[in-house]
């Protein structure tokens, strides 16, 4: 035998029943994007190197060593798999001059790539769903785009999400800020571990995220950006905190929030639960006015924020909020092969009147006992069992047998009962298999 093949590390395969889920999942977004005037955007999952170079900036996590990059062996073009999408986003917005007659709302859904040591709640290919609002610049689009995401919560029923808020303001502030910043760390630089030497002048804003509990009180003390904000920024920022206050949104501000990537400005939000061990963020974003200048295009302010869908699909299986998977409304029992071909065209009319049918599938030697039939329509979940017996399709009918009592919800009434179904003319009984 040829030697077994397997998934790459840190990259699932999602088969039956969670594939169901995560269905569910994302019809549940794409139908509240639809309330929220949000329209799908597809990019490529292959982009140049350079996009997210300049789009996230070179002393980032993902592009110091997260990136799945290679050269194309055809034209030695530099290529990435994407790690994110709001630069491919923002590169299409720019090809296709989207923002031409105003602002665009986007949202897009799909695999993203980033080479991490895979743990819980972290993967090599994962998922994001992301919301971005581009070429609107005020305050009011940032809570928007929050109180989507509250809704999102609140629709799968999802509890413990806690809102953290905090404002970068502009590049010139926090230009100041991370001066007196690296001042404040030289002064402690006995304190400083390794990795807080290193990214001393490239990142020191990183260095606030640090889990180094010996460094904990000294960081906690350091300056706070907060304190660097002109007005105009101070007055975004409490622009969009009143606008949260009016829609009953709770809110932390967390000074150290900073975020992974170098394009954010103004406000920046994460929400977290501590109910998924240290891969606690479910759904991140803030603001962005520089990246479409920063990857050559006309300035334009936008905002947007992503959630990681396998820790929300972590979160709901949690909260025992999952949905159960859909069953066939029907199973069509099929005692004798040489019927078949009077059975697959009722089956196929059910289906084009919205009933879901499984048919039982006969094997080289025949159709199978009716016991076993029957074990098999019981196991597919379905409610009712068609059975196509030769006394029935001698008549014109099948016999409509319920395998399950009522729904919860349906009350308890009368026990169904079998009944005699014509073949012909299947719409008027379809109706009555259907799940309402
Ligand atoms: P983290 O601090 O957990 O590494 P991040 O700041 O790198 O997160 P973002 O780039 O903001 O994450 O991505 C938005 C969301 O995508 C995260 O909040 C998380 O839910 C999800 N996410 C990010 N990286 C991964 C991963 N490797 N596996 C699964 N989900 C991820
Ligand atoms: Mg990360």
């Amino acid at each position: 035998m040829a030697e077994k093949l397997s998934a790459v590390k840190g990259m699932n395969d999602i088969a039956p029943p969670a594939s169901a889920h995560w269905e569910w999942l994302e019809d549940t977004l794409r139908a509240l994007m639809r309330r929220y005037g949000y329209r799908n955007m597809r990019t490529p999952i292959v982009e140049p190197t350079a996009l997210f170079v300049r789009g996230l900036g070179e002393v980032t996590d993902i592009v110091e060593k997260e990136m799945y990059s290679f050269e194309d062996r055809l034209n030695g073009e530099e290529l990435t798999l994407r790690p994110e999408n709001t630069a491919g986003v923002v590169r299409a917005a720019l090809e296709h001059s989207l923002l031409y007659d105003g602002g665009k709302r986007l949202y897009y859904m799909g695999p993203m790539f980033r080479h991490e040591r895979p743990q819980r709640g972290r993967y090599r290919q994962f998922h994001q769903f992301g919301a971005e609002a581009l070429g609107f610049a005020g305050p009011d689009v940032d809570a928007e785009l929050i109180v989507l995401a509250c809704d999102l919560f609140a629709e799968l029923g999802l509890t413990g999400i806690e809102l953290e808020i905090n404002s970068l303001g502009q590049a010139e502030e926090r230009r100041a800020h991370r001066q007196a910043l690296i001042a404040y760390l030289e002064s402690h630089a006995d304190l400083l571990d390794e990795d807080a030497r290193r990214r001393l002048h490239s990142n020191p804003l990183r260095i606030l995220d640090t889990k180094n509990p010996a460094m904990q009180d000294m960081v906690n003390a350091a300056p706070h950006l907060m304190g660097f904000l002109g007005a105009e920024s101070l007055d975004h920022f409490n622009r969009l905190r009143s606008l949260l206050d009016a829609l009953g949104i709770g809110y932390r501000i967390n000074p150290r929030l900073v975020r992974g990537m170098d394009y954010y400005n103004l406000s920046v939000f994460e929400f977290v639960t501590t109910q998924l061990g240290s891969q606690g963020t479910v759904c991140a974003g803030g603001r962005y006015d520089g990246l479409f200048e920063q990857i050559g295009g006309k300035a334009a302010p936008a905002v947007g924020w992503a959630l990681g869908m396998e820790r929300i699909l972590e979160l709901l299986k949690e909260q025992g909020r999952l949905p159960e998977v859909p069953a066939p409304d029907a199973y069509a029992v099929v005692p004798d092969a040489s019927s078949v071909p009077l059975v697959m065209p009722v089956l196929r009319a059910l289906r084009q009147h919205g009933v879901s049918v499984q048919m039982h599938a006969g094997s080289a030697e025949g159709m199978g006992s009716m016991k076993s039939q029957f074990k098999k329509a019981d196991a597919s979940g379905a409610r009712f069992a068609l059975i196509f017996g030769a006394d029935e399709l001698q008549q014109g009918v099948v016999s409509v047998k319920p395998l399950r009592g009522p729904r919860p919800g349906e009350g308890a009434g009368e026990p169904l009962a079998q009944v005699s179904r014509p073949l012909a003319g299947v719409s008027a009984w379809a109706g009555s298999l259907r799940q309402h």
